[in-house]
């Protein structure tokens, strides 16, 4: 099983149509099937997945696509790296490894926002996953954040932070 398109997808892609990112190193974290590198032509996109389905899944769907399976930023040297984006596995209450993020859905939000380096980000959360705090971690590590999409459905509230960091 791979995680299929849904709201949070849409939201995101909707967000990256906006940005009309061009010419940049991205990976597309968490990427499964590959729908938001799809809205990425003209970058080199990396996709990085735990799951090995979905990551076989891709390859069958898209043409040639660069895959890493891996946990989270462990393989990458961020670095060489422009752009992250994550649509990640935020449900609360959940310890399916697809979607989710054991209590409050943190699990793996906390522990990318530890690993985070580069120096621009993009992270889907939920309501439920208190981004006050989120958005509180990822303040301290040297990032300022701006909220770029809130998009109310089904009743969740599905949030995209934007981190860029700060230049001293
Ligand atoms: N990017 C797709 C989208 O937006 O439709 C899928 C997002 S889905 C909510 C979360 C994805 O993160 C799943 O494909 C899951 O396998 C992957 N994932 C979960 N834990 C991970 C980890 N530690 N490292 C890399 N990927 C992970």
């Amino acid at each position: 099983m791979w995680y299929d398109p849904n709201e949070d997808s849409y939201t995101f892609i909707d967000l990256l149509k906006e940005e009309n990112i061009k010419n940049k190193i991205i990976i597309d974290l968490g990427t499964s099937t590959g729908v938001l590198s799809e809205v990425l032509k003209g970058n080199l996109v990396i996709g990085i997945d735990l799951n090995r389905k979905a990551l076989e899944e891709q390859q069958r769907l898209r043409e040639n696509p660069n895959l890493i399976r891996g946990d989270l930023l462990k393989s990458v040297n961020q670095r060489s790296i422009d752009i992250i984006i994550f649509n990640p596995p935020y449900v609360v209450d959940s310890l399916d490894p697809i979607i989710g993020g054991g209590p409050l859905g943190r699990i793996v939000i906390d522990k990318f926002i530890k690993e985070i380096e580069v120096n621009i980000f993009y992270l889907l959360v939920i309501k439920a996953n208190r981004p006050e705090e989120v958005v509180k971690g990822i303040e301290e590590k040297g990032y300022k954040t701006k909220i770029m999409k809130i998009r109310r459905i089904l009743g969740e509230t599905i949030i995209i932070i934007k981190g860029e960091k700060e230049v001293k």
